[in-house]
């Protein structure tokens, strides 16, 4: 089943795709789609709700993120690309949950942003608490998957001293969805497509078959350094094909328009911005 989270940003209702591909409303029986209830997404039959009419904006899949885990360098092809051997372990660093946004919200520059970059990756949704999880048990654990935009600056990711977070958190540097895809519907982790388009070119097509350390990997490393729990999201790395691995790099733009589609999981579109605040 495909969940979504639609209406205004910070006032999104829970909802559920009926076989037409209509949202239906899941507010009677889901205060959101967070915690404990993401467990129990089984349950829901869509066409016993009520539809929901007009075209929605949609939101975050999931609410109340409590971690948003980024993997790093975790495709052969992208660390070839960024001329790194592949690690011998997970790398992973924490975005702030601060900047997800709507799978087609506008993406907006930070101010001092030159090396705005772009990721296509598949999200795991974390539904049920994962602590020293094994290998064999991980996927039990995961209450479905996301398409995710990991967008960087690359400025302040590299140049700027310290750590990988600096550069991968600003507001809107975390579009997910459109939909929380659950794993019967989704389909094996291992065998997706990531595609993504700037203004309609072609600048990554990759494979989860691709992946350094598969999905089941990710899960329990990250459970042996920390408990994963119900909403948190795994970005689970990028392929080849960003900006920064082009000769010469290609960096966002006010105007720029992304596509990205990852598997069985949706398509997102966000457009650039400048950032409009005050100096
Ligand atoms: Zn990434």
């Amino acid at each position: 089943m495909r969940f979504v989270r639609f209406g205004p940003t910070g006032a999104e209702r829970p909802g559920v795709l009926d076989h037409e591909g209509r949202i239906r409303d899941l507010s009677g029986d889901f205060r959101d789609l967070s915690g404990a209830d993401l467990a129990r997404l089984g349950a829901v039959d869509p066409h016993k709700l009520p539809l929901v009419e007009g075209s929605q904006r949609l939101g975050v899949p999931v609410a109340a993120v409590g971690k948003y885990i980024c993997i790093g360098m975790n495709y052969t092809d992208h660390a070839r690309e960024n001329g790194m051997f592949p690690p011998r372990e997970p790398i992973f660093f924490l975005k702030a949950t601060s900047a997800l946004c709507g799978p087609n919200d506008p993406v907006i520059l930070p101010r001092g942003s030159v090396k705005a970059d772009f990721e296509a990756e598949l999200g795991v949704v974390i539904g049920r608490e994962a602590k020293y999880v094994t290998e064999d048990a991980a996927l039990s654990h995961v209450a479905g998957y996301v398409a995710v935009n990991d967008l960087s600056d690359r400025e302040f990711q590299i140049e700027r001293a310290g750590q990988w977070t600096k550069g991968k958190s600003a507001d809107t540097f975390g579009p997910v969805g459109p939909w929380l895809v659950t794993p019967d519907e989704a389909g094996d982790p291992q065998d997706m497509v990531l595609r993504l388009h700037l203004n309609g070119v072609a600048m990554q097509d990759g494979h989860t078959a691709n992946m350094i350390f598969p999905v089941k990997r990710l899960i329990s490393y990250v459970s042996q350094f920390m408990s994963l729990q119900p909403g948190d999201i795994i970005a689970t790395g990028s392929p080849a094909g960003v900006g920064m691995g082009r000769r010469p790099p290609v960096w966002l733009k006010p105007g720029d328009e992304m596509e990205l589609e990852v598997g069985r999981l949706g398509t997102q579109r966000q457009t650039v911005q400048r950032y409009q605040g005050f100096d």
